[in-house]
C-alpha cells in the first residue's frame, strides 16, 4: 500500500509552496488507495509555535485536504509530532553510537568557526575537520566531564558515492566525499531534520517520499546514507519543480502574499486555490480544460505527468481562476460564502436583500470576495469630486437637469428602467455612447470608469442618487 508524508515544520504560518507539497501527495495517496499521513516536525525548539502547527492544520482542512494518520487524530504509528518522539530518536542515536556509525563530537562553536576559516584560507570547502571522529574512550571520558552534553554526529563513509533514484529526474550520483560528518542530535538532545525524518519515514512505513528539489542535493543523499546505515529499505523519491516567481527567482514575500491565510483573508475560495497549485507543475492528461474539481484531480493524477521544469505562479492567473470559480457558483451559495466570509470582518452589509441585488449585477466585478467592500464602498463612498470634474459636469448641465427630473418621476425602481430612462433622455437630448454616458457616470461616481452605469444606480438607489445629482447642481 502507498503510504506517503506531508511533514510540515510549524516555524511560520503554511506556505503556498507547502500547500501544493501537501495537495501532491494527498492527491497521489488518493488515486493509488493509499494513505496520507500528517506529521508535525517541531525539533526547532526556538523557531516552532503552536499558533503555526494550527494555522497548518486549520489551512489543510480548509482546502479540504484531509489525512489518515496525524497529531490530532493519531494512528497505528504514532506519535505524529516530532517533539513527542525524542526516546524513539535517542534509541536510534545510541544505536549508531554502538555500532560505531556515529560519534560524539566536542568541538566548541569557536573552534569549529576557527577551522572553518582556515580552510576558506586554503580555498578549500569548508567542512567538519573529524577531529573528534577517532576519539579513543579514554579522551571521551574525559571530555565528556568538562562537556557532558556533547553533539552527535553521523560517521560519513570517506569515499564512494550516494546515489539517488529520482522517480521524475532519473538516477544521480552524489560523491560522498562532497558530504561531511553532519550532526544528527544537538547538545540539547533534539535530532537534526536529516536524522529525525528518516527514522519518521521509515517507522511510519513511508514509501514514496514527495517533495520539493530543494532537498534533492543538501537532503537526500545524507538520509540515504541513514537509511543504509541503520539497514531500513529505501522509500521511492520524487523531488518536485520548484515554484518560481514571475521574475524567476525563488517564490518569496517579494512577490507578494506567500502564506496561505493571506490567500483565504482576501477571500480566494479553496476549490479555486487547490486547482491553482495543482497546475503548478502538474499537465493533466486532459487537455484544453483548466477547471478541475479535487476529485478530478485525484484521477488526473500521475507521477508521469508531473514536469521536472520549474513552475511560474502567477498572482493574477489565480485572481482569474477564482474568479472562474466565483462565476460557477449558484447566487445562493455565492451569497452564503459572503456572508461567511464577512462575518467577522468589520465589515456590515446591513440589507441581505440588496446583497443578493448587488452580487447578482456585480458577479462579473468580484474576482476574490474582498472586492465586494471596495465595490460597495466605491457605491457609498465616492471620491471627492475634483474641480476639473466640477467643471467638466458643468459643460453638460442640460444633461444633469433632465436625468435629475427623470429620475424622480421614475416610480418602478429597477435596472432596466433606468437603462431604458437614460436612452429616452439620449433621444430627447440627441447624445449617445460617450457623450452620454460618461457625464453621468462622473456625475454619480465621480470617477471616470467602473462598472456599468445604471447597475450602480440601481444599487445606490433613487433617494441618493437624488441627493447626489442635488449636490452637484448647487455647485454648477
Ligand atoms: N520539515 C521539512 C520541511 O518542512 C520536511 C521536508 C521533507 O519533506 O522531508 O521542509
Amino acid at each position: 500500500m502507498i503510504r506517503v508524508r506531508f511533514p510540515p515544520s510549524p516555524t511560520g504560518f503554511m506556505h503556498i509552496g507547502n500547500v501544493r507539497t501537501a495537495l501532491f501527495n494527498y492527491l497521489f495517496a488518493r488515486k493509488n488507495n493509499g494513505k496520507f499521513i500528517l506529521r508535525i516536525e517541531d525539533t526547532d525548539r526556538e523557531r516552532s509555535k503552536k499558533e503555526y502547527e494550527d494555522d497548518i492544520i486549520e489551512g489543510l482542512k480548509w482546502l479540504n485536504i484531509n489525512w489518515d494518520e496525524g497529531p490530532d487524530i493519531g494512528g497505528p504509528y504514532g506519535p505524529y509530532r516530532q517533539s513527542e518522539r525524542i526516546e524513539i530518536y535517542k534509541f536510534y542515536i545510541n544505536k549508531l553510537l554502538e555500532e560505531g556509525k556515529a560519534y560524539l563530537c566536542f568541538c566548541s562553536e569557536d573552534e569549529l568557526e576557527k577551522d572553518r576559516e582556515e580552510m576558506l584560507k586554503k580555498g578549500l570547502m569548508p567542512k567538519y575537520s573529524r577531529k573528534c571522529r577517532n576519539l579513543s574512550k579514554e579522551q571521551i571520558e574525559e571530555k565528556l566531564k568538562k562537556n557532558p552534553n556533547p553533539v552527535v554526529r553521523f560517521k560519513t563513509p570517506l569515499s564512494g558515492e550516494v546515489i539517488v533514484e529520482d522517480e521524475l529526474r532519473g538516477k544521480l550520483i552524489f560523491p560522498i566525499e562532497n558530504l561531511d560528518d553532519f550532526v544528527i542530535m544537538r547538545s540539547d538532545g533534539m535530532p537534526t531534520y536529516n536524522f529525525a525524518v528518516v527514522i519518521d519515514d521509515a517507522l511510519m512505513k513511508i514509501n514514496f517520499v514527495i517533495r520539493g528539489e530543494d532537498h534533492l542535493h543538501g537532503n537526500t543523499p545524507r538520509q540515504i546514507l541513514i537509511y543504509k546505515a541503520l539497514d531500513f529499505p529505501l522509500p521511492k523519491f520524487i523531488h518536485l519543480p520548484m515554484i518560481l516567481g514571475e521574475d524567476h527567482t525563488k517564490l518569496s514575500k517579494r512577490h507578494g502574499s506567500v502564506s496561505l491565510r493571506d490567500y483565504r483573508n482576501e477571500g480566494y475560495l479553496p476549490e479555486a486555490l487547490v486547482n491553482y497549485m495543482a497546475l503548478l507543475g502538474f499537465s493533466p492528461k486532459t487537455k484544453e480544460k483548466e477547471i478541475f474539481s479535487l476529485q478530478e484531480l485525484i484521477e488526473e493524477f500521475s507521477i508521469e505527468n508531473l514536469s521536472k521544469s520549474n513552475a511560474i505562479f502567477s498572482p493574477s492567473k489565480l485572481r482569474w481562476m477564482n474568479h472562474k470559480y466565483i462565476e460557477m457558483l449558484s447566487l445562493e451559495e455565492l451569497f452564503k460564502k459572503v456572508k461567511e466570509f464577512y462575518l467577522n470582518r468589520n465589515f456590515e452589509i446591513k440589507d441581505d436583500e440588496w446583497l443578493m441585488e448587488f452580487l447578482r449585477l456585480m458577479r462579473d466585478h468580484i474576482f476574490v470576495l474582498s472586492d465586494i467592500k471596495n465595490l460597495i464602498n466605491d457605491i457609498y463612498k465616492p471620491e471627492e469630486l475634483s474641480e476639473e470634474k466640477l467643471s467638466y459636469l458643468k459643460e453638460n448641465k442640460n444633461l444633469i437637469y433632465e436625468f435629475y427630473n427623470s429620475i424622480k418621476n421614475l416610480h418602478n425602481w429597477n435596472e432596466n428602467n433606468i437603462l431604458n430612462l437614460i436612452k429616452d433622455i439620449g433621444k430627447k437630448l440627441s447624445l449617445k455612447g460617450k457623450s452620454l454616458y460618461h457625464p453621468l457616470r462622473v456625475l454619480i461616481t465621480h470617477k471616470d470608469e467602473g462598472p456599468e452605469i445604471y447597475i450602480y444606480i440601481y444599487l445606490l438607489g433613487k433617494e441618493e442618487t437624488l441627493n447626489r445629482i442635488k449636490e452637484v447642481i448647487n455647485k454648477i
